[in-house]
């Protein structure tokens, strides 16, 4: 009997006719191997959801732009592979606008009408590629999916699980391989199966991966292939991290935890068919159909010595907190709290447990949970304890053999927990699995860090390959060609020519710009933070783009002086920290406005300030910025007055005649929330209760700049539209800002000239006539500054 070969194809690869031409060549190679190719086929890219979101929205008929599109849709790729979709896709087209109709008319979908709709996608994908094989000469055989799999009915109790999320039995299946067997080329469709009563029941979302398992291991293939949009699994998802190293082998139990725990390229139930028979599984990539991909077998079982093997990201996680105190001196509590959530048919994922509180997180998606099914488990919950939900949290998994050994190595990005929410952390006794549960927004970030801790010095070996961004050519821009010092590069190096090397080079524009931008915000007046550049020149661009000056020392102050004789006092802040008697001294008597961030200079000198007027600088107690480094609020770090010795601060003030005028919170640098700003003004506004004199608020600077190319920018007119909200609630306080490198760090470069060359343990050194000397960011912060070759910009890298 032929071998056969299941070979699955995902959304993006039945989406276009190119995929098509790849999957007629790569059928009639496996076919020259000696093999049957059974194709397992998923709807087309985008049309599962949309057939989706045509339910939710036919219950009130508001489903027709989605109908149209998904004809269209299929009218499209009908067109490019020259075949007639309206002729060949009738009866689906038909059923569609019927069941829509019908939707509509009783203003509700069951589950089982679910699945009908849904199982459509499949339907119409592989009847336009069954057609345009069929034209290209292939003897191609179109079954439908629901003879073929059956489901095996563990959740007829449950009705959305039994028609979503259904599983089915993979004995090896003699009777199916001989029907199968006069035809040389089967194609099917993945995701859609029957129940005992011959209803369409789907196999959950991603599904078609394990549709193409199933098959596998009832026919014995000699190999189930995964065809999609990536060459393979990587050590994280490749279009989060462009530098995701290629796994080339993994143990099935290893594809098993990645998949489960968030490598999306695998449905996480189609390990376990292929792996009870041994079949080899390969993962390859459509539109790369030569490269090598990752084989999955029993070979890769725990051989590897790099124990670490991917860091995985799974959204949409539900976290449920059960809180209640002693808890574990009530006998069967956690039994209690865990009947609940099988009486919902909910399985969990990870469990902190704590004296008094037991946190727990589950994927709704994966459980057929939605919104009602929640808050009835919340109420029958909350008979027992105090319940908390949270929803759309992410998980974050480090994932392989001894995971435990990869921790110290993650210990740089651990610190970012200091400040960020850390809802849950999960250590699998198996030691296969570390799992940090974050906020959304956080994520993506961590994961980065997490990734180039453990995973972007690794050199090629039997395990991992190159990077994506290698593989594919899609190494991220190295700079933003559209910066000033591309445009120009030629007299930069004729600057560097006159002048020497190491050099610095400021662009007006860039400054000018920058002050623009900062004109538009709702602020009365703006700082410039000379700490970030107190270079001459720049600082009379500031200066003529109208800004005031923020220093820290007197020496700032004298530097201003000579360069701006005469500069208006009003113009310039003096932000000190832990500065001596004799420094106040000197600001106070050159009228500038002299900022306190502690209580002591007023509890020891108090007749420094007497009868003066001062701003405060206070500690809002919470930090926030690009490093631990640069957070300046917050119990670690030594800015600010606390919140506690205000009352003593304004008492202080009364007694000496001291008037506060001003409140003052900076936060951090490299701040990209755009809220900061507004929260700072809301604490502020809140404290000036005790300091009736105060007129403004300074909401210090710290503004992100984006170091990475390609790095989204920090939203100027979301940081505006907060203030304004603020500003409408709190009218009669002026607002200022002090920025620093928001003016200034997009205006440098620093030119330098290459020295030497060096090889040494296969890594390539290029030595350059300048060092932390001259730019101390990152070895300081861990900071990103791009370098370009100027003499050969746009060239590739040799
Ligand atoms: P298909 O439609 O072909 O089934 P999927 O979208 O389900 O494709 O899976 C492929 C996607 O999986 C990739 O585009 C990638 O973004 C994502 N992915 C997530 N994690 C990983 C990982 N560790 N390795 C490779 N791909 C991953
Ligand atoms: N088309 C289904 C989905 O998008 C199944 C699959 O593609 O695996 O979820
Ligand atoms: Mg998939």
């Amino acid at each position: 009997m032929i071998r056969t070969i299941v070979m699955k194809f995902g959304g993006t690869s039945v989406s276009t006719a190119e995929s098509w031409a790849t999957i007629d060549s790569v059928v009639r190679a496996r076919q020259a191997e000696g093999l049957r190719p059974v194709l397992v086929c998923s709807a087309m890219a985008g049309i599962s959801n949309r057939l989706e979101t045509l339910v939710d929205s036919a219950r009130d008929g508001s489903h027709e732009p989605f109908l149209a599109s998904i004809l269209e849709e299929h009218r499209r790729l009908g067109q490019a592979l020259g075949v007639d979709a309206d002729a060949i896709l009738a009866g689906e087209f038909e059923t569609l606008e019927r069941i829509a109709l019908g939707i509509h008319l009783i203003g509700d979908a069951s589950p089982r009408v679910r699945a009908q709709v849904m199982a459509l996608g499949e339907l119409m994908s592989t009847r336009l590629g069954a057609a345009w094989l069929a034209s290209r000469g292939l003897d191609v055989h179109w079954v439908d999916a629901r003879t073929l799999l059956r489901s095996d009915g563990r959740h007829l109790g449950n009705e959305a699980r039994h028609f979503l999320l259904s599983s089915c039995r993979y004995d090896p299946d003699p009777e199916l391989a001989r029907k199968l067997e006069p035809y040389p080329v089967v194609l099917t469709q993945g995701f859609v199966a029957s129940d005992d009563r011959g209803r369409t029941v789907l196999l959950g979302r991603g599904g078609s991966d394990t549709s193409a398992a199933y098959l596998a291991a009832k026919l014995q293939a000699k190999r189930l292939e995964i065809w999609t949009d990536v060459p393979g699994m990587f050590t994280a998802d490749p279009r989060v991290v462009p530098e995701a190293r290629l796994i080339l082998r993994l143990g099935y139990g290893e594809a098993q935890e990645l998949a489960s725990a968030g490598a999306g390229v695998l449905h996480p139930r189609c390990i376990e068919p292929v792996r009870a028979y041994g079949i080899p599984l390969l993962v390859k990539d459509t539109r790369r159909p030569s490269l090598e991909g990752t084989v999955i077998s029993d070979e890769g079982e725990g051989q590897a010595e790099e124990a670490v093997k991917a860091v995985t990201l799974r959204k949409r996680l539900a976290l449920v907190s059960l809180e209640s105190m002693g808890m574990w001196r009530q006998v069967g509590f956690l039994a209690e709290a865990a009947a609940l959530f099988r009486s919902h048919g909910i399985s969990i994922e990870h469990v902190a447990t704590s004296e008094s509180n037991i946190t727990l997180s589950f994927d709704p998606a994966q459980n057929g949970v939605g919104d009602e099914k929640l808050d009835s488990l919340v109420s029958a919950l909350s008979e027992i304890c105090e319940v908390r939900v949270l929803r759309d949290c992410t998980a974050i998994s480090v994932v392989g053999n001894r995971v435990r050994r990869a921790l110290p190595r993650l210990a740089p990005a651990l610190g970012a927990f200091e400040h960020e929410a850390l809802f849950l952390v999960s250590h699998a006794a198996s030691d296969v699995n570390l799992t940090f549960v974050v906020e959304e927004n956080q994520a993506p970030h961590i994961l980065r860090q997490f990734h180039g801790l453990l995973f972007e010095e690794l050199d090629e070996s039997e395990t991992f390959g190159p990077s994506w961004a290698e593989l594919t050519g899609t190494e991220p821009p190295a700079y933003d060609e559209a910066a000033w010092w591309c445009r120009r590069a030629e007299e930069l190096l004729v600057l560097a020519r006159e002048h020497g090397t190491p050099l610095y080079v400021y662009d007006e524009d860039s400054i000018e710009e920058a002050a623009a931008r900062l004109r538009e915000l709702p602020v009365d007046r703006l700082f410039f933070a000379m700490k970030a550049n107190a270079n001459a020149d720049v600082l009379r661009v500031v200066e003529r783009a109208g800004l005031g000056f923020e220093c820290v020392s007197p020496e700032e102050i004298l530097h201003l002086e000579r360069i701006f004789p005469g500069l208006d006092p009003d113009r310039i802040l003096f932000t000190p920290n832990f500065a001596p008697a004799d420094e106040y001294r000197f600001a106070l008597e050159r009228g500038v406005h002299v900022t306190l961030d502690n209580s002591y200079p007023l509890r020891r000198w108090p007749e420094l300030f007497a009868g003066r007027s001062i701003w405060l600088r206070l500690d809002p107690g919470q930090g926030a910025g690009h490093h631990a480094h640069v957070r300046t609020a917050g119990a670690h770090s030594k800015f600010g007055i606390p919140r506690e010795e205000l009352l003593e601060v304004a008492e202080l003030c009364r007694r000496h005649g001291i008037r506060v005028i001003g409140l003052h919170a900076h936060t951090g640098s490299g701040i990209f929330d755009a809220e900061n700003w507004a929260r700072n003004a809301r604490f502020l506004a809140e404290q000036a209760a005790l300091f009736p004199e105060v007129e403004a608020l300074d909401l210090g600077g710290g503004l992100g700049v984006a170091e990475h190319p390609g790095q989204p920018p920090l939203d100027l007119d979301e940081v505006a539209r907060h203030l304004r909200a603020f500003r409408e609630e709190r009218p009669g306080l002026a607002l200022w800002m002090e920025p620093g490198r928001f003016l200034v760090a997009s205006a440098g470069v620093l030119l330098t000239r290459v020295t030497q060359l060096k090889e040494k343990g296969g890594h390539r050194y290029v030595g350059i006539d300048t060092g932390m000397n001259s730019l101390l960011r990152p070895a300081l912060y861990g900071s990103f500054h791009p370098i370009a070759n100027l003499t050969r910009l746009g060239q590739p890298l040799e």
